[in-house]
C-alpha cells in the first residue's frame, strides 16, 4: 500500500490506478480506525477495483473546547490493518498540505446543517462539507463512501455533492455495532471500563424509541422516554432526541417514512451520536 503525502504524488497515483477505465472509490476517515471503517473498505471493494483512504484530523471541524488535540492518532496500526484489507493508496496529508498559509474559502452548509449536531457543534459541518469537497477534488474518486453512523453528515454530503455538481456517487454503508449495541467509534476509546458499560443504555434506549414509534405511540412521549432512559443509564445530558425525516432532515411531530430517530448524548467528556431506521 501506497501511503502519500502531497497532492503532486497522489495525483500520478490516482491517474495510474485509473489506467485502463477501472475505478477509484475513496473512504474518507480521521484514523483510529475500527471495523465501521473497514466494513466502508469492504463496501468500497464490492462497488469499485481501487480503494483509497484519506486519514486527516480535520482541525476545521472542531470547535475550541474540543477534542482536537486528543483525537486517538496512530496511523501505523491504521496502515497496518488497511493493507491487511486490500487498500492500495493510503492519502495521509498534514495540516499544511490540506490548509496551506493563506487558505480562505469554505464551504457554508445551510439548513441541513442548523439544527441537531449543527446546532451543539457550531461550524462543524461547514469544516466536514470543506475539508470533503478538497478531498473530492484532491482524489476524484468515482464513488466515496460514508458511515450511516453519522447520518446527517452522510445527508449533507449529498446534498453538497447534488448542489456543487460534484460527478460522484455518494454511498452510505450501515451502522457497525459492538456485540451489545452500542456503535463502533473512535471516541469509545475515552470511556472508562464502567463508562463502556452503560453506554449500552444509549443504543438501547435509541431502538425501544424507533420500535414504539413504528408502531404507532407518540412521538413526544417516546423522544422524553428515551431521554430519561438514556440519564437513567448513566448519561450526563443527552443534546438531543429526535425523529427527522430521514432525506431533509426535517423533525416531524408525527411519523411518517422514511422516518430516522437521531441522537446525541454525552457521558462523562466523551459525546456520542447513533441513530435508527423507524418503521
Ligand atoms: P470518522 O473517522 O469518525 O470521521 O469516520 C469516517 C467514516 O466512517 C465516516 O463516514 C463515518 O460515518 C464512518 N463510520 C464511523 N463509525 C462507523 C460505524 N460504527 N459504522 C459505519 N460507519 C462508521
Amino acid at each position: 500500500m501506497q501511503i502519500i503525502r502531497d497532492i503532486a504524488t497522489l495525483h500520478r497515483a490516482v491517474t495510474a490506478l485509473k489506467q485502463g477505465g477501472k475505478s477509484v472509490a475513496l473512504v474518507p476517515t480521521m484514523g483510529a480506525l475500527h471495523d465501521g471503517h473497514l466494513s466502508l473498505v469492504r463496501m468500497g471493494r464490492r462497488v469499485a477495483d481501487h480503494v483509497v483512504v484519506s486519514i486527516f484530523v480535520n482541525p476545521t471541524q472542531f470547535g475550541p473546547n474540543e477534542d482536537y488535540a486528543a483525537y486517538p492518532r496512530d496511523e501505523a496500526r491504521d496502515a497496518a490493518l488497511l493493507a491487511q484489507d486490500g487498500v492500495g493508496l493510503l492519502w495521509a496529508p498534514d495540516v499544511g498540505i490540506m490548509y496551506p498559509a493563506g487558505h480562505s474559502t469554505h464551504i457554508e452548509v445551510a439548513e441541513l446543517g442548523a439544527d441537531y449536531c449543527g446546532a451543539a457543534r457550531p461550524g462543524h459541518f461547514d469544516g466536514v462539507a470543506t475539508v470533503v469537497a478538497k478531498l473530492f477534488n484532491q482524489v476524484r474518486p468515482d464513488v466515496a463512501i460514508f458511515g450511516e453512523k453519522d447520518w446527517q453528515q452522510l445527508a449533507i454530503i449529498r446534498r453538497m455533492a447534488r448542489d456543487l455538481d460534484f460527478a460522484l456517487d455518494i454511498l452510505g454503508a450501515p451502522i457497525a455495532r459492538d456485540p451489545d449495541g452500542l456503535a463502533l467509534s473512535s471516541r469509545n476509546a475515552y470511556l472508562t471500563q464502567d463508562q463502556r458499560a452503560a453506554a449500552t443504555a444509549f443504543p438501547g434506549a435509541l431502538k425501544a424509541a424507533a420500535a414504539a414509534i413504528a408502531s404507532g405511540a407518540d412521538v413526544g412521549e417516546s423522544l422524553a422516554k428515551a431521554e430519561a432512559a438514556i440519564v437513567a443509564g448513566g448519561f450526563d445530558s443527552v443534546d438531543y432526541v429526535a425523529l427527522a425525516d430521514a432525506n431533509s432532515l426535517e423533525r416531524l411531530a408525527a411519523c411518517r417514512a422514511p422516518a430516522r430517530l437521531l441522537a446525541a448524548a454525552r457521558i462523562g467528556k466523551t459525546r456520542l451520536i447513533d441513530n435508527y431506521p423507524v418503521g
